[in-house]
Order: structure tokens, then sequence, then C-alpha cells
């Protein structure tokens, strides 16, 4: 999911590598490590924490002389961050060296055959599976070698491959992770993303979707898995450094809303096999998940409206009674926890202060607390008793969408695995459930693609002072979070409200023209939120509606209507949140925020 670089050339490859991945370091990571080799030997170093240590433990790359190498920036998801997990990984005779990007589903089966053949494994990562396998064929042909590996690999994998029996070439490979390949008078590159290299060539190749690439000194060969040579066109990179870091989008914001169909995918698809929600790290049998009397849910910020969200998919999927809890709210408290409750802390740093200490309180209760958590390793991580993670990869922009988007679906796979274990669904259900939740990256990539229609509504609310979200139920969680998103990047006021609630106080605050987003994406509230609706509208409030396609009830009394795909009610957060996203991302852009940096905010807030 982060970083890899790798040289072979006329040059010193060492410096050329750390340069590289220091250009890589805005995708976030928690090691570092490179190879490099002179020919006869190979050199690695590699450390937990920032680049600068790598920097340092090898002089600026000056320990490590050589033509020829490949260099990682780790960001954990199989083992914690630690020396012995960092990239490159090898085989016992250091003769073969790899860094990957990505994540191999199948490490376990795999790895269980190769220790039965006597192969040793001395990380905790599911990628030194492939340094073993690539040792395991090596007859003496490395593409050969790489062709049979990746043959029996499931997953997603940017990879760089040395063999110290081929000194004059590196190797790479890709396959739902990023690679480009640059070539320069003084030698050629692989990378996973432009910047990497562009101080030194502006002629760069894109490689695809499993193709493999055999780099020289001097030239660069492109094989389909086939073995078959691909003759491939460079393209010459007019952008500059800093739009290439963010892939060509304005900000890294607009990249991550981008991202969040694969998100979504990842998170979801480890965890259906065979048509069942299989969630190991779980670690609660049948009977313990049917003896689960409560669920205390806590969290902060967004993370806390996504487990407002999880309230009502829990309850009513899985008919099980749930609490969630501010978590700074919650270790105050001395909260109340009965037999049989059970604790998720949810977070995407993993170093929320507040939930880190809720969590401390509810051990010290003597209950259970699943984390879900995004950063593998981190302190919640390492205390919560379970960790469902999320695979969001690193979040760069302060305000989350793909965390969120994440944290959306570990939750909902939650609840139909719980209700189907209890009983509370039956099977058509579960299996229209788990058809639904396989649609989402699909349904959410159609509305991004959207955006200009939101772009252009969003411009007309530069000048706003107040904007209101309101909605019912899920809706509700929906609009909170809505009105943050708006709210936190682009300074304007704005509030969410439980719809019935308006009539209770907020609506004395609607003038002529205050605009007012009305969530309405569950069927049975449909006329429940119509009334508030009207009501006001009867006060000039201007009335976006944000529901499901075909609702034409809603039409009649609204303004401005964005309409969602069909899904279950249970999962329309997250296609509604998505154009509620880009209103917030395009309104700051029209007020010349900084979208990605917005002032007193931080990204893991490590304090409480
Ligand atoms: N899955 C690998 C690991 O945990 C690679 C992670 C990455 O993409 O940085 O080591």
């Amino acid at each position: 999911m982060c970083g890899i670089v790798g040289y072979i050339g006329k040059k010193e490859a060492a410096p050329i590598i750390l340069d590289g991945l220091a250009r890589l370091e805005y995708r976030g990571y928690d090691s570092a490590g490179m190879a490099v080799f002179d020919g006869e030997k190979v050199n690695i170093t590699k450390t937990v924490g920032r680049l600068k240590v790598l920097e340092e433990l090898t002089h600026g790359g000056e320990t490590m002389p050589g033509f020829s190498g490949i260099g990682h920036t780790r960001w954990a998801t199989h083992g914690a961050p630690s020396n012995s997990n960092s990239h490159p990984h090898f085989n016992k005779d250091k003769t073969i060296m790899v860094v990957h990007n990505g994540i191999i589903e199948n490490y376990i089966p795999l790895r269980n055959k190769l220790i039965k053949k006597g192969y040793e494994f001395v990380s905790e990562t599911d990628t030194e599976v492939v340094a073993q396998m690539l040792d395991y064929y090596h007859k003496g042909d490395p593409l050969e070698t790489i062709l049979k590996v990746l043959n029996r690999i499931e997953g997603s994998y940017a990879l760089g491959i040395m063999f110290t029996d081929h000194p004059g070439e590196i190797f790479a490979a890709r396959k739902g992770s990023p690679l480009i390949a640059g070539q320069s008078k003084d030698g050629c590159f692989i990378a996973s993303d432009v910047p990497a290299i562009l101080r030194y060539t502006r002629t760069v190749y894109f490689v695809e979707e499993q193709e493999i690439v055999r780099l020289g000194e001097d030239r660069m060969r492109f094989y389909t898995m086939d073995e078959e040579e691909v003759e491939k066109e460079p393209v010459t990179i007019e952008w500059d450094a800093d739009a290439a870091e963010k892939a060509g989008y304005e900000h890294f914001m607009l990249k991550e809303m981008y991202e969040q169909p694969k998100t979504i995918a990842d998170t979801i698809a480890p965890r259906i096999q065979k048509d069942k929600i299989e969630i190991e790290e779980l670690g609660l049998s049948d009977e313990e998940i049917r003896a689960v009397r409560k669920v205390h849910i806590v969290a902060c910020g967004s993370a806390y409206h996504a487990g407002v969200t999880g309230k009502y998919v829990l309850e009513g999927l899985a008919r099980i009674p749930v609490e969630v809890d501010l978590a700074s709210e919650f270790r105050y408290r001395d909260p109340i926890l009965e037999e049989g409750a059970m604790v998720i802390a949810i977070s995407q740093s993993g170093e929320t202060a507040d939930t880190l200490a809720a969590i401390r309180e509810s051990k010290r209760k003597g209950f259970r607390v699943l984390g879900i958590v995004n950063v593998v390793g981190s302190s919640i991580a390492r205390e919560a008793d379970n960790v469902m993670y999320t695979w969001a990869g690193p979040e760069i922009a302060v305000a989350t969408t793909k965390a969120y988007s994440a944290q959306l679906v570990a939750l909902y796979l939650l609840a139909v695995k719980f209700a189907s274990v209890r009983k509370t669904i039956d099977g058509a259900l579960y299996a229209s459930l788990l058809r639904d939740l396989k649609r989402l990256p699909d349904q959410v990539e159609l509305l991004l693609n959207n955006k200009e229609k939101i772009q252009h509504f969003a411009n007309r609310y530069i000048g706003a002072r107040d904007v209101f979200f309101i909605g019912r139920g899920i809706d509700y969680a929906i609009s909170l979070e809505g009105s943050l998103k708006l709210k936190e990047i682009s300074y304007i006021h704005s509030e969410a409200y439980a719809a019935g609630e308006l009539k209770h106080g907020t609506i004395s605050l609607i003038e002529e023209g205050t605009l007012v987003a009305a969530v309405s994406t569950q069927p049975a509230l449909y006329q429940k939120i119509i009334s508030n609706m009207v009501e006001v509208k009867a006060r000039g409030a201007f009335l976006l509606a944000v529901t499901n396609e075909g609702n034409r009830e809603i039409e009649k009394v609204s303004d401005y209507v964005i309409y969602i795909p069909e899904t279950n009610p249970f999962f329309a957060n997250s296609l509604a949140i998505i154009p509620l996203q880009l209103f917030g991302y395009y309104v700051a852009v029209g007020k010349g925020c900084d979208v990605d940096k917005p002032r007193n905010l931080a990204k893991s807030v490590t304090v409480e």
C-alpha cells in the first residue's frame, strides 16, 4: 500500500532509492528498508520508523555500495511494524530479495505448505511467503520462477525482486497495487508512483495489471503472464512533482474519496468466502456470538458517526441492543457494563487517546473489546482483545472519507454475521444482503462519477452562513457525518438534527434561503421526513434531498434532488455519504480553504 523504489544502472543505487522513497513519504508508512547488490554481496538494511533512521543507519546509502537495489516503505497489514517484518524479505541463503506492496490473501495455506517442506519463516508478514516460494521454484530462469509464483498467489501486489544469480537485472510485477517503470540514460527504475523518479527521468511506463517487468542496466522489457513480450510506449510526464503525488487529483481528500470503491471492496472481499461471512479475527465462536447481550460502541468524530450507523444496523438486523458513546464521555461516566456485554472501539489511526482510555476502562471492568482499526500495530490494535482491520490504506487528508467508508462496511459485516448466527434473518435475506454488500463498490463509483452535478450545486453555497442536515434513523447518522464533512473543511456552521427534533427548537434558526439537506434513504420513514421537510420549507428553507432512485414523493417537496442507487436500506449510508462528502469538498474548494489540512485539526488525536 505504500512505497517501492528500485534502480539498476550506472550509478550507486542506494542514494537513488533513499531519495525516491522520501518522495513517496506522503503515502504514509511505518517502516523502511532496502537491499543493494554489488555483484557479489547483497547488503540489506531495514528498520521500523522513519526513513530518516534508514538514512542514518546507511550514512545516506554510503554503507551500501552497488549499482542495483530495491527499497520499500511499509504500511503494515500482516504483522506489526518491526525490524523483522520490514521489507525486503528474502530466502534463507539471501539469494532472492523481495519488496511488496499489497496483501497476499492466501498466504496462510501457502506458508503451511512450505513449512511442511522444511522452510523456516522469520517474519509474520504475508510477503515473506513470496520470497520463500521464489526460492522453492527457482531453477535458474527468473521469469519462469516468478510466473510460477504469481500463478499461485491471490490478492494484490506490486513486487520488486532481485536474484543474486542474475546480477545485471531486477524484476517487478503488479496486480491491484500501483507500479510504474522509468528509464533514463543512466539506468532503469521501478516505483509505486511517478514522483519517486521524476528527478531522474520523465520517461515513464505505466505497468499494466498482471504485467511483469525485466529491468537491465540500459533496457527494460515487459511480459504478460503467458511469458509473451509486450511492446510498450513510454509516456512523457509533464506534471510537477506536487501534482504527481496526488496522482493528478487536486487534493488528497479527492484522491481518497476516489479510492473508496477499492477500500470497500478490500474490506469486504477477504471476509466473504463461498457466500458466507467469515471474520476469523473476531475470536468469537457461534455460541459466544449468541451469548452477547449488549454491544457498546465507543469512538470519536467520524468513527463515532460510523458507530451510530452501526447501532441501527446491528439492532435492526441482529436484534441486539446497542449503546453508542463518545469515547471521551464513556471513559469518565463509570459506564455500567452488564454480563454479556461486548465493547467495540472504532478508530482510523488506532491512536485516538479517548478511545484508548475507553478500551482500558472496559478491560478494567473485565469486558472484551473488539477494535475496528485501520493502522496495523497501533496502540488500539495492540490493546484490544481482537482486531478487525479496515483495509483503507494510509489516509493523508485530515477529513476522513475512505477510512469512514471502510468502518461502515466492517460494521455491516459484523451485523450480518451476528444476525445469521443468531438466526434473526432468514437465508434469503442473508443472501440478498451479501449481494448488496458486494455491489457497493460499483455503486459508489457511479456516484463519484457524477461529481460535476454536485460541484455545480456546491458553488451556490460558498457564501452560506448556516447549513442544516436532517434525517431519521440511519439517515440521522448520515446527516451527522455529512454535516461534519462540510463544517470541518469549509468552516461553514452546520448542524445535523434528527428530523423529528426540529420543532423542539432548531426550526427557529431556519431563515429565508437557509440550506437544509434532507437525507431520506429509509422507505419506512419517507412520509415522516416529508412532514419535516414541509415544515422547514414553509419557513423559507431551500431543500436539498438525498434519496433513493424512484422516490417521486420527495421530489415534489424538494428544490434539488440527488439520487442514490438501490441497495438494502441498512447499507444506504455507504452511498448517501458520497454526494455529501463531495458537497463539503467542493464548497471548501470554492472558498479557497486548505482542504487537506483544515485549521486547528490533527489527523490523529493523541491527546484527550
Ligand atoms: N502486506 C505486506 C506487509 O504487511 C505489505 C504491506 C505494504 O503494502 O506496505 O508487510
